[in-house]
């Protein structure tokens, strides 16, 4: 049984291991209109009931005390799939006009944003994140389950248009169905001045069909990327980020430059792009992350087992202050590291847990 949080705490969201989270990610659902393989099974799962899911209020409620009470500064809109939820503006215009100078950023697979985009922008939203994990038709189909790709190419642009940069784009690599693609995604995302990251795969699929040795590690996409290009390590601060950022050049052949650095022949950065190392290169030290599902349960970490109802102590009565404290309480237990590195090379110490990604809020 983990200590109870003491008397003499640190302010804010801190735990026993020094960090203190500051950067928010709020699950607006658990509905996706996307059933991507290495998130959601084919057949959907349970949706929560419209009662359970927090509402537009609540949600303004939960953000205030934590940026108010406990020192956010940062606020990510996931799922699920944000798009989903009809009153999406106008939570975004409630959260803008309580918070004028919080960064706003939603992660979205794009389907529909190509309809949306300008609205979001309207409303207040900072930036956007997408996902986009194939520009084939067919194996983007094969990994979502659904046909979506070109709505997905019009969400990016239109995100683009309306001002809603730096666009990130978010790619997951499967083994001998994209990995092989990574290059041409840089490439794309490069030309048109996205900035791309690689995410490594986590064992958080519903299908439990993640295996360690399976995955795309960070050590290969470095390596598939460097046939075309030289990458080097972003000189800006990471400041908790969790994508590892790397400038790129295009490789000069005959240049000499290793993986990991540019030489006096390679030409002038492109870009940069990011690699999310969460199973071979965790961050977890530096991690500055505090979740809340759809449903009002905080999740101190990705691979919590423990969740604390934020949302019924709400739906009780309690006050701001109240509602502040067991945040606190359910950030103190925040596990030093989840483990997951192990999976699949014989330790033990890492179960995968019940929720999967779409469930938590990514
Ligand atoms: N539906 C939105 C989307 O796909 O962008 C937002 C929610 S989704 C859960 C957030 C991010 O989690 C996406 O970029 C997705 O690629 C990533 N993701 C989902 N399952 C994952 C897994 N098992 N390992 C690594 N990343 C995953
Ligand atoms: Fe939906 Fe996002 Fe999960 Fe894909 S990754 S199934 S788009 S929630």
């Amino acid at each position: 049984m983990p200590p109870a949080r003491p008397a003499d705490a640190p302010a804010g969201l801190a735990d026993r291991f020094g960090r203190r989270a500051t950067d928010m990610r709020l699950s607006l659902t658990d509905k996706c209109n996307l059933r991507c393989t290495y998130c959601m099974p084919a057949e959907g799962l349970e949706w929560l009931s419209r009662q359970a899911v927090m509402s537009a209020d609540e949600i303004v409620r939960i953000v205030r005390v934590g940026v108010d009470l406990l020192g956010v500064r940062e606020l990510r809109l996931t799922g699920g799939e944000p798009l989903v939820r009809a009153d999406l503006v106008d939570i975004i215009a409630a959260l803008r006009s309580n918070h004028p100078d919080l960064p706003i950023s939603m992660t979205t697979n794009g389907v529909g944003l190509d309809k949306k985009a300008v609205a979001l922008k309207a409303s207040g939203l900072t930036r956007i994140n997408v996902s986009l994990d194939s520009l084939h038709e067919e194996t983007f189909t094969q990994l979502t389950r659904r046909p979506f790709l070109d709505r997905v190419l019009a969400g990016v642009d239109a995100a683009w248009a309306a001002g809603l940069g730096p666009v990130k784009l978010n790619a997951v690599l499967m083994r001998g169905i994209n990995d092989a693609e990574s290059p041409t995604l840089l490439a794309w995302a490069l030309d048109r001045g996205y900035e791309l990251r690689f995410i490594e795969q986590m064992p958080l699929d519903a299908d439990h069909g993640w295996t360690r040795r399976n995955m795309i590690t960070a050590a290969e996409i470095r390596s598939l990327l460097s046939v075309d290009y030289v990458l080097s390590p972003d000189p800006r601060a990471r400041d908790g980020a969790p994508a590892e950022r790397f400038e790129v050049r295009r490789r000069v052949a005959g240049s000499g430059a290793g993986a990991a650095g540019a030489g006096p022949a390679d030409g002038p950065v492109l870009g940069t792009v990011g690699i999310i190392a969460s199973v071979t290169e965790p961050f977890c030290a530096d991690c500055r992350r505090t979740r809340i599902t759809a449903e009002g349960k905080i999740m101190s970490c990705l691979f919590s087992r423990e969740e604390f109802d934020l949302l019924g102590l709400l739906r009780e009565g309690a006050s701001d202050e109240a509602l502040a404290e067991r945040w606190q309480d359910a950030m103190w237990v925040k596990p030093k590291a989840h483990g997951m590195d192990h999976t699949g090379l014989g330790a033990a110490d890492f179960v995968q847990p019940d929720r999967s990604m779409s469930a938590i809020g990514g």
